[in-house]
């Protein structure tokens, strides 16, 4: 089994880090940088037994299928649901595992890995592209951060896709939406979303920028995601909807009708993320407005599956770029503190990143558009934005101003000597008579 260089890094420092004392390693790796194969490797070296745990059947197969094809899929070695396992603790002794490997690391906070983590008590190794919990929070069955190569020196690699990245300015205004947990309020986002007269440039703009290939469209609620492919189908674009609540059966069913190309848009609320492979799609619909970093990468780069001669497309209608900059943007991750959430503006008020009116791809801020030299308008919030940084820049001047002016004061008063002293600043300055005899008692003036 070859790896690959920065795969063989990430399994050495492993290693190094266990020969440290480390209890639990997080490894970040993006999507597609073949950690199955690092895992792969962490199986033929473990010394006991291994137990790999997943969240979502589709990837339990994929393993299974993988680690038999690579000749480690020996009987030291156990692939199961982290459901399952949790419910028939007992089945297996404490000390019958002696490396625990959990997939989709970002959900391990869920109450089921814990169970099977505290009972197992063993060393473990966790795989993500994004380590932190999805409100942002930090990880903590690990205590030992690996980072591997990075999405865009992937993409150098030609290992995923290259992109574009589009923000057409929709003016969804989520200002008035309720924040739980440091996420929008799920009712009342579905709602605006529902409610929301975009449904025009939804397709027109996938029409345009999705030059109707494949594509996955996220929403907010099954009700939303229903909506939206009824859209589609009403305008002649074949789609359909799956959602957490029908059967896996049909769940299944319908991924195939999209896989083998017979629907052309899969609309979904939470169910295509990491672990779910679906190559065809090399377009991303972004209709769900997440103020989660971890979210908002685990959908936009699902569709970065290379594919010969095209870029994959994500067009965001959401205004998730103004939150969370690109999908493949480096992140300072942390075991010990939660996701920083970025700055949409630069100190001057202007936007950091900003948005082309014109072909509306996503740039640093500049005064021209470097994709179709559009000269950039400054209007709306940024323009009000960079007001309040003008108006609190005059209001610091004039603060300073009346400071100076009542420290001169000060020191004037503080310099009066006689009872004429005093008279002659409270004429300049209009004060009753009745100042200066207060002012003169307590500065004990006598004449
Ligand atoms: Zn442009």
């Amino acid at each position: 089994m070859e790896l690959r260089d920065y795969q063989q890094s990430v399994f050495d420092y492993s290693t190094k880090a266990f020969l440290n004392g480390a209890k639990g390693i997080c490894c970040v790796l993006p999507c597609r940088s073949g950690k199955s194969y690092i895992m792969a490797r962490m199986i033929k070296g473990a010394k006991g037994n291994v137990l790999v745990l997943a969240h979502r059947n589709t990837l339990i197969a994929q393993h299974k299928e993988l680690l038999r094809d690579l000749h480690v899929l020996t009987d030291k070695v156990r692939i199961e649901s982290v459901f399952t396992e949790a419910s028939r603790l007992g089945k297996y002794s404490t000390n019958s595992v002696d490396l625990i490997i959990i997939d989709e690391a970002h959900l391990s906070e869920a109450r089921s890995y814990r169970k099977v983590c505290e009972y197992y008590d063993c060393r473990r190794v966790l795989f993500t592209a994004t380590p932190s919990r999805l409100d942002g929070k930090p990880l903590t069955l690990a205590d030992t951060l690996i980072t591997g190569i990075t999405a865009n020196e992937l993409i150098q690699m030609g290992a995923i896709s290259d992109y574009d990245y589009y923000a057409p300015d929709l003016n969804i205004d989520t200002d008035n939406v309720d924040m739980v947990a440091g996420e929008y309020n799920n009712r009342q986002i579905s709602d605006l979303m529902c409610q929301s007269a975009i449904y025009g440039d939804v397709l027109k703009y996938y029409r345009q920028l999705g030059e109707n290939r494949q594509a996955i469209a996220y929403c907010t609620s099954v009700k939303h995601s229903e909506k939206t492919a009824r859209m589609f189908i009403e305008n002649g674009i074949s789609a359909i909807s799956i959602d957490g609540g029908m059967s896996i059966k049909e769940r299944n069913r319908r991924m195939e009708l999209f896989k083998s190309d017979k629907v052309q848009i899969l609309c979904n609320c939470n169910l295509i993320s990491e672990g779910v492979t679906l190559p065809n799609a090399s377009v991303a619909l972004l209709l769900r407005p997440t103020m989660s970093l971890p979210l908002f990468i685990q959908q936009a780069c699902r569709v970065l599956t290379p594919v010969k001669g095209k870029k994959a497309v994500i067009i965001d209608y959401v205004n998730n770029v103004q939150r969370h900059g690109l999908p493949t943007d480096n992140h300072e991750w942390s075991l010990s503190k939660a996701v920083e959430k970025r700055k949409q503006h630069n100190d001057d008020g202007t936007l950091s990143i900003r948005q082309c009116e014109n072909c509306f791809r996503c740039f640093k801020t500049a005064s021209k558009c470097p994709y179709c030299g559009y000269e950039y308008q400054v209007k709306g919030r940024e323009l009000k934005a960079i007001q309040d940084v003008e108006l609190k820049k005059i209001q610091a001047v004039e603060k300073e101003e009346q400071e100076k002016q009542r420290k001169y004061a000060r020191m004037q008063l503080g310099q009066c000597r006689t009872v004429a002293d005093l008279q002659k600043i409270a004429k300049e300055r209009g004060y009753a008579p009745g100042w200066v005899w207060r002012m003169a008692r307590i500065k004990h003036i006598t004449r």
